[in-house]
């Protein structure tokens, strides 16, 4: 397997943590590539226009940070959640597997791009050893073996029949990358589905990394945004965790690794 740096790349979270050595298996790389300008300011802007004679252009310059959390409270809170569509977040999601790719994609209100099995080789055996494998000797010995075959055949194949047919031996473990946009509503969306608890470990790793991006670049749009349990009563109702997250303190990026591995936080 490629060895990784024992570290945490995203820009929301601290830099260059030093990790256990099983972490290096637990690695996702999220990055906010590109967002609207001012996000907060133009989502309140079109927010206001609907109840002013102005037009945005003008409100957009006299927004203050505070009408605009405002602004932003008073439509959502009356459900007129088209105004935050306004604003589109792009991020890059680098080096995760391809079992949390196919969670991501079920979120419809998006646009992706897939690196492709069909034309980046994939002779390298890249793959995510999930924690509770990396930390249970004989889980990965099996899981390593499984995955050396798996490749050894991906390999041989390659030579005989075109890389669209020979990925088929390849696992969900598989590395892979994907760029996504979304707007801010269904941004709110995921991570309220998949900043959860009952969410799988790594997209939940990936749904938290995000939202401490989005936070940094648009801090008002997101001040509420997170796992159900931020908003009052589990939506999970009999599947409830039990255990809601405390939005006056986030997770660090410790303890969501540390519950990845099933370790209390
Ligand atoms: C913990 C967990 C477990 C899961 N387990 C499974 C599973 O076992 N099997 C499985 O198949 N999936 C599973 N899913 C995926 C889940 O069913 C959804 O497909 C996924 O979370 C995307 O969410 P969504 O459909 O609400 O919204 P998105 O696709 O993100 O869309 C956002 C919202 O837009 C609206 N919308 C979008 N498209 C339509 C439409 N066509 N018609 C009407 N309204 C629309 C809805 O209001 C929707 O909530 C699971 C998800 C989670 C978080």
């Amino acid at each position: 397997m490629m060895s990784r740096e024992p570290v945490i790349p995203c820009k929301g979270f601290r830099t260059g943590t030093p990790l256990a050595a099983w972490r290096v298996d637990a690695f996702v790389k999220v990055t906010l590539i590109n967002h609207t300008e001012n996000p907060d300011r133009i989502c309140a802007a079109a927010a206001q226009s609907c109840y002013s004679e102005k037009g945005a252009s003008e409100l957009f310059d006299a927004t203050s940070n505070d009408r605009a959390r405002n602004m932003i409270d008073k439509v959502v809170s009356m459900g007129h959640l088209s105004v935050v569509e306004h604003a589109h977040f792009t991020f890059s999601v680098e080096g995760v597997s391809r079992a949390l790719t196919h969670q991501l994609v079920r979120h419809r209100i998006a646009s992706y791009s897939q690196q492709s099995q069909r034309y980046v080789s994939m002779e390298k055996a890249e793959y995510v050893i999930p924690p509770k494998i990396a930390d249970d000797e004989m889980a990965k010995a099996a899981f390593t073996k499984a995955m050396d075959e798996a490749w050894r055949v991906y390999r041989d194949l390659s030579k005989a029949v075109p890389k669209e047919d020979a990925r088929y031996v390849l696992p969900n473990a598989c590395h892979t990358n994907i760029t996504l946009t979304m707007n801010a509503r269904e941004l709110w969306h995921l991570f309220r589905l998949r900043c959860c608890r009952r969410a799988q470990w790594e997209i939940r790793l990936m749904a938290w990394m995000m939202l401490a991006e989005a936070k940094r670049v648009a801090p008002i749009l997101f001040s509420n945004a997170g796992p159900g349990c931020y908003r009052g009563a589990c939506p999970e109702g009999d599947y409830s965790c039990g255990r809601p997250y405390d939005k006056a303190k986030p997770p660090t990026e410790q303890a969501l690794l540390a519950e990845s591995a099933g370790a209390d936080e």
